[in-house]
């Protein structure tokens, strides 16, 4: 099942034409205006505003058109990288619009984006970026250079990982199919995936190592002459947030790492083993009916929204039939999964690799809550609809648990627990590992001067070992696994974000299953996504009632975390103690019980 890309556009002879226009309009558009917006009314302004949105929106159409038929077919990268060219080049005779903004009077400013409405927050942004500027002929250089820069090595780390073979028993596969049977019920098979996967990494130790450190001197110098105080900064200031909230949260979840190696004991309990390696992490428990073919996750994903909302199922359905989604694993198709919210007079798209495992259910729960937020947020525009990284995730992880409330109702106890442990892991994938990847990401942004495949693997193993404690014991092979991790290459300290979205979003649900007014939480939370980036995430979560800059606040989000843990260690006493197998240990966690008869009280 493959996506239609028709919507965008018919073939590659109309994306052409489409992209000669643009191009000659933004000509005339730097005829008109350049050197003249201090002249203009605030009304005068906003209508260029909008032809300048317009403009983008075209070049993000034909980019989305290259991008996604490179993405499903890796051969396509000269197109791609043709096409990125050509949109650069009409992007200059459109950079001088932000920077001339800013030269716009003060008074007249504020009074411009007072008469904004929904792009008022967007040149508030800009208008606070003004520090970070650079003059426009620097700009220029920069842009030009970009592409044969960070972006070319970005490009060239795909293509390498999409093209690289990986040795698995006998045969030649791709980086998805190891990956994949790292979660194979076979101990000696995720043994060997996790070898296989080690020796494939390990040839090209060098180029992945080089690959890094550029990326890393790239952000450096992007660092200085724009005048940042730290790497991060600039992401936070994409992210619409603060250092001190990024903080509060990576140290909340770093001081409840117990949770995890608390998680993983139990699991070697059920698992019936003496220790786990870094290959058991993501050993499956028991579950022979652990089967989900796309036709059943859609079902079951369409169920699971039609219950939330109307509004969520018809959307979703669309996604369906529409064709807005490409699904299984192919040839040169890149790996993972994502929405893409293409533009907002199209629809979004969404790719996935699905091999039919329950994570691949939750997989399409995500990308299709991405799917509808993106789609909701289309009335603010393109440049509003763009939502910053700490709430682009929440409405995959709120989708993720709908589909989890769903499907566990009717459960046996031995699934009940199956599902209860992939919940948790992927809570885990999403919270501690984001966050450990950020801790090891500051560490290596930290040093000064190329770092070495050597000191890579020893901050990789030390910020890991953190997360596991003693649970866990990880392999020689597992060190160098930092070096297949796509957003450290493409966008680095990307990685908290999805942490952000997680917490957030525990909270949101929380809120959601004790509202009394169910009604009016999908009408404030429609609302909310339906904002898209026209708002920070600060205001738009004060209109439920929380203040994200509150240590409190990613509390209840870690507070939801133990409960779920807390349930599932009670379901699996229960089926212990019915079994006879029935010993106590890891079963009775004292911290835990006693922070949940704290939370009660509270
Ligand atoms: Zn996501």
């Amino acid at each position: 099942m493959n996506w239609d890309l028709t919507d965008l556009y018919d073939n590659e002879n109309s994306l052409y034409l489409d992209l000669e226009d643009t191009k000659k309009e933004a000509i005339s558009f730097e005829k008109s205006y350049k050197d003249k917006l201090d002249s203009l009314k605030p009304k005068e302004f906003l209508k260029a505003l909008d032809e300048y949105e317009a403009i983008f929106q075209v070049l993000g159409r034909v980019l989305t058109y290259a991008y996604l038929n490179f993405a499903t077919d890796s051969k396509k990268g000269s197109f791609l990288a043709k096409i990125q060219k050509e949109a650069t080049k009409v992007e200059e005779s459109l950079l001088f619009f932000e920077i001339d903004f800013n030269k716009i009077d003060d008074e007249k400013q504020k009074k411009i984006i007072k008469k904004s409405i929904d792009k008022s927050f967007y040149l508030q942004n800009l208008r606070d970026g003004k520090k970070h500027q650079l003059s426009l002929l620097e700009e220029r250089v920069l842009l030009k250079k970009e592409l044969t820069g960070a972006s070319a090595f970005s490009r060239l780390f795909d293509e390498h990982l999409s093209n690289l073979k990986f040795n698995f028993n006998g045969k030649e596969v791709a980086e998805e199919v190891v990956l994949s049977e790292l979660y194979n019920k076979n101990r000696d098979i995720r043994k060997k995936a996790s070898e296989s996967l080690t020796n494939g990494l390990q040839s090209s130790q060098h180029l992945l190592t080089y690959i890094f450190n550029m990326i890393k001197a790239d952000l450096k110098t992007d660092i200085e002459i724009r005048g940042y105080s730290s790497p991060e900064e600039p992401r936070h200031k994409n992210n619409k947030i603060t250092q001190k909230s990024v903080d509060s949260l990576v140290d909340t979840v770093l001081n409840n790492c117990s949770l995890v190696s608390e998680y993983y004991k139990i699991k070697k309990d059920i698992l019936g083993l003496d220790k786990l390696y870094d290959y058991d992490r993501y050993a499956p428990i028991d579950n022979s009916k652990d089967e989900y073919s796309f036709e059943k996750s859609k079902e079951i994903v369409l169920d699971s929204f039609k219950n939330f909302s109307k509004k969520f199922h018809k959307i979703a359905n669309k996604a369906f039939d529409d064709k807005w989604i490409d699904v299984y694993p192919k040839e040169g198709k890149r790996g993972g999964a994502f929405s893409h919210s293409a533009t907002p007079d199209v629809h979004p798209y969404v790719l996935l690799n699905h091999t039919d495992r329950r994570r691949d259910l939750f997989t399409l729960a995500h990308e299709l809550g991405h799917a509808i937020h993106q789609y909701l947020s289309r009335d603010v525009g393109y440049f509003s609809g763009d939502t910053p990284l700490t709430t682009s995730e929440t409405a995959s992880i709120f989708a993720e648990m709908m589909v989890f409330d769903y499907i566990k109702e009717d459960l046996s106890n031995e699934e009940l627990i199956a599902l209860y442990a992939s919940k948790l892991e992927d809570i885990f994938a999403t919270l501690y590992r984001q966050s450990i990847f950020t801790t090891f990401e500051r560490r290596v942004h930290a040093i000064d001067g190329e770092v070495s495949s050597e000191d890579f693997n020893k901050i990789w193993l030390e910020e890991n070992q953190k997360m596991f404690k003693d649970s866990v014991e990880l392999t020689d092979n597992y060190k160098i696994w930092w070096s297949y991790i796509p957003h450290f290459i493409h966008s680095p300290f990307y990685c908290y974000a999805y942490s952000y979205g997680q917490l957030l979003v525990f909270a949101l649900y929380g809120a959601y299953k004790k509202s009394e007014n169910k009604k009016e939480f999908v009408k404030q939370y429609t609302e909310f996504l339906a904002s898209g980036g026209s708002k920070s995430p600060k205001e738009l979560i004060s209109s439920f009632g929380f203040d994200i800059e509150s240590s409190e606040f990613w509390q209840i989000g870690i507070d939801e975390v133990k409960r779920l843990l807390n349930e599932f260690r009670e379901i699996v006493k229960a089926d212990f103690i019915k079994k006879g197998k029935y010993k106590g240990s890891s079963l009775d966690s004292n911290r835990v019980i006693a922070d949940i008869i704290k939370m009660s009280k509270d």
